[in-house]
């Protein structure tokens, strides 16, 4: 039977974005609700990768037979010492609008300078292969807390998440533009390339 990919997300633009970067490892890659998952995951880990490992084991120990992935991302900001981190979707309360988390933080680095200003989306990627085992990978985009609001494409805090190179936030670039240089779409892309190692040496 062809061992299918299943992501431990219910986020359906997850879903298309993970969708596109595995297509080609001609492997069926579905989310854990089209796999049937519906379960409840506490994410009490200390870091990303812990976090990331904990969701894809707890969607393992249901579908024992597949791979299955999982991620964990959040932004770090310097100037308050990594917050908020792996609490970012947590962070002023999960119902609190994005609106109102941006305006929070744009308060908070009211005044401090540019290069105080230095901040990370974080992502780390997990997969839990049937055999127990599991690898973790971490990617990141470096950029700088903005002065205020712009853009409105992404979500959560890309309209406060300044590029430099590109002159814009991460809310201001086309969802491709994102993808390629994105902690997601990078460490998505360097899972893939720990799964095509597995598949040439015949260990998946
Ligand atoms: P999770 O990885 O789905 O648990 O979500 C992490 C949280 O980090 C999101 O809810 C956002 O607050 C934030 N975050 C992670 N990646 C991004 C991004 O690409 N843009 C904006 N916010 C992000």
């Amino acid at each position: 039977m062809k061992r299918r990919i299943v992501f431990a997300t219910g986020n359906e633009n997850k879903m298309k974005e993970i969708r596109m970067i595995l297509a080609d490892l001609n492997m069926e890659v579905i989310s854990m609700k089209e796999a049937g998952v519906d379960i409840e995951i506490v994410e009490d880990g200390m870091s990303f990768e812990e976090n990331a490992e904990i969701k894809a084991r707890s969607v393992s120990r249901v579908l024992t037979n597949d791979i299955v992935l999982a991620d964990d991302s959040g932004l770090e900001i310097d100037y308050l010492d990594k917050a908020p981190g792996i609490y970012s979707a947590r962070f002023a309360g999960e119902d609190t609008s994005y609106d109102i988390k941006n305006r929070i933080f744009l308060d908070r680095l009211e005044g401090v300078p540019d290069e105080e200003r230095t901040a990370r989306f974080v992502c780390a990627v997990a997969a839990v292969f049937p055999d127990g085992t599991a690898e973790t990978v971490r990617e990141t985009i470096e950029g700088r807390i903005a002065h205020e609001i712009s853009g409105d494409n992404g979500f959560g805090y890309d309209p406060i998440f300044y590029v430099p190179e590109y002159g814009c936030t991460t809310a201001e670039m086309t969802p491709e533009q994102k993808n390629e240089l994105s902690h997601r779409g990078k460490a998505l892309r360097s899972m893939k390339k720990i799964l095509e190692k597995k598949f040439r040496e015949g260990n998946l």
